[in-house]
């Protein structure tokens, strides 16, 4: 039988990307033949960088790992994964309260557009990072180097010193 080729969108707000989304993206690839990280807008959470500049910040750290690529979306994510000829969706996972949300998502996402989800879990280090965190501890001046790449750690730093002279 053929291989099959496989196309996966990897969706998610990266605001900003992190090193535990970076680390699902270099395990996940290895499932996949195509990798597309999406990055959408998420009505829920307060949002520091624009789509496009979250699309930029991804670039440079994805540049090197083949068959990943970054895009935008501003629309459902099952739709732009149709749209794109992506088969499977790629997440990851921290822990229960992640497992917890995931698993209703997948369940309508596969009800509602036949697409499966593919998990990974998260390696020990980054079983507590997320961006939501990472906003907050250095918007309260806290250390997130050792977190996010030093390119993103450069423009978040940059970010929150016009973000406070404004609020
Ligand atoms: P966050 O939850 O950090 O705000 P996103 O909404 O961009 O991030 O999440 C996109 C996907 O990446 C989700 O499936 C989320 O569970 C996963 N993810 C985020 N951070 C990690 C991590 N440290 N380890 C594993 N998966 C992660």
């Amino acid at each position: 039988m053929a291989k099959k080729f496989v196309r996966a969108v990897f969706p998610g707000s990266f605001d900003p990307i992190t090193n535990g989304h970076l680390d699902v993206i270099n395990r996940g690839i290895k499932l996949f033949d195509e990798l597309i990280v999406a990055v959408g807008n998420s009505p829920i959470k307060n949002q520091l960088f624009t789509l496009e500049e979250r699309v930029e910040m991804i670039k440079p750290l994805i540049a090197g790992i083949e068959g990943v690529t970054v895009q935008s979306y501003d629309c459902l994510t099952v739709e732009y994964a149709a749209t794109v000829g992506a088969t499977a969706m790629l997440r990851g996972l921290r822990n229960l309260t992640d497992v917890q949300y995931e698993f209703q998502l997948a369940m309508t996402n596969r009800a509602v557009a036949g697409i499966e989800t593919i998990f990974v879990m998260t390696s020990e280090q980054y079983g507590f990072t997320s961006s939501t965190l990472i906003r907050q501890i250095a918007n309260l001046g806290g250390n997130v180097s050792n977190l996010i790449p030093q390119s993103v750690y450069e423009k978040l730093k940059k970010r929150l010193i016009e973000k406070n002279r404004l609020d």
